[in-house]
């Protein structure tokens, strides 16, 4: 984003509009972070800002400012459709082709709103007006709080919308220890700090409050473990009968993937979730130092994301989707 362009979104911003704020769909830390926290500093602005998910985000995110204000598409397709219709700016937080926000797509692409895209993935569609993409940030939340600043009003930044940015920084990047963060992550970190947020109560409220079923089932995912130790890699199956046996509710599964990166030596990870419902296995996949998984997932798993966090589908069964991730990775040369 040039300076010319946050020149015309200042003039836009200039007079109160109708705004839709989207995050991807199955929304984490980062993309309610993000989308909360421009939604705080717009009203501030006086402006008419709505976050539409299009999907349900997860209970350990319902205590971030003004989540209850956020509008589920899937559950009143009409009404959130009319929404987005009437919205004369729209921005799209975290996600960066629209058909990461599945049904919705079809209404975003009818819009004829000034799309404004802020996020970290690789690879931008191009449908937004102005994009401010950058892989460098392990964040959007990260990228937001530079948006704001780029705005000219870093003033406007309080408890509530520093709270939300937070959430966004803590969870992208596994709390401070991924490679994306940066001294610049934890100066954005420190300076919300210092504008009064309750940090030890927001770990606390993102990463202590599991259910009993939850750590039960994380259990089990630990147990189907499997490792292949010449290819430096592990892997984790969960099929829907598991998650039933512990009354999975949607957040349960977040983070477990990364547990698989927890053993010595190991580089390359994958957990495999049965969805019955959509009759899809979600993957998400976990490297650490050169193994490009975002790549991996794009070839292999019609998904895509970062080097080192990435996500993909599979139409096949449980089974024989990791029949087929076995085949590929015996015949990859996975060094770090
Ligand atoms: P997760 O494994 O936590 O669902 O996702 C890891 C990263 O990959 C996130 O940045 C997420 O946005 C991205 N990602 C997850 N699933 C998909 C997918 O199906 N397609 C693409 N393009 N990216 C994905
Ligand atoms: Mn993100």
């Amino acid at each position: 984003m040039n300076e010319q362009e946050f020149q015309e979104i200042s003039a836009l911003l200039a007079t109160p509009k109708k705004i839709a704020i989207i995050p991807h769909r199955s929304p984490d830390g980062d993309a309610m972070g993000s989308t909360l926290a421009l939604y705080h500093y717009l009203l501030k602005l006086g402006q008419q800002p709505v976050v539409i998910a299009p999907n349900e985000f997860p209970e350990f995110l319902a205590w971030l400012p003004a989540s209850d204000s956020v509008l589920i598409y899937e559950q009143d397709k009409e009404a959130t459709a009319t929404v987005i219709n009437d919205s004369e700016i729209i921005f799209t937080l975290d996600f960066n082709a629209l058909h990461r926000t599945g049904d919705m797509e079809v209404v975003l692409k009818a819009s004829s709103a000034i799309f404004v895209m802020i996020d970290h993935h690789q690879s931008p569609d191009s449908y937004a007006k102005y994009t401010y993409s950058n892989t460098a940030f392990g964040s959007t939340c990260e990228m937001v709080y530079n948006f704001i600043v780029g705005l000219g009003h870093k003033t406007y930044i309080d408890k509530t919308i520093a709270t939300c940015l937070y959430t966004g920084i803590v969870t992208d990047s596994g709390s401070f220890r991924f490679a994306s963060t940066t001294s610049l992550t934890h100066r954005v970190a420190a300076e919300l700090i210092d504008l009064g947020i309750e940090n030890g109560k927001i770990h606390n409220n993102l990463f202590d409050n599991n259910s009993f079923e939850s750590l039960q089932l994380l259990g089990r995912a630990l147990q189907n473990m499997r490792i292949r130790p010449e290819l430096k890699t592990t892997y984790i199956t969960l099929s829907q009968q598991e998650l039933d046996s512990f009354n999975y509710v949607k957040g349960d599964t977040e983070g477990i993937v990364n547990y698989g990166l927890a053993i010595k030596g190991i580089v390359f990870t994958a957990i495999f979730i049965e969805h019955r419902e959509e009759n899809i296995i979600k993957i998400s996949f976990r490297s650490q130092g050169d193994f490009d998984v975002n790549r991996f997932a794009r070839e292999h798993f019609n998904g895509g994301g970062h080097i080192n966090a990435a996500g993909g589908k599979s139409y096949q069964s449980l089974e024989d989707t990791v029949k087929k991730f076995e085949n590929i990775i015996t015949q990859l040369n996975i060094t770090e």
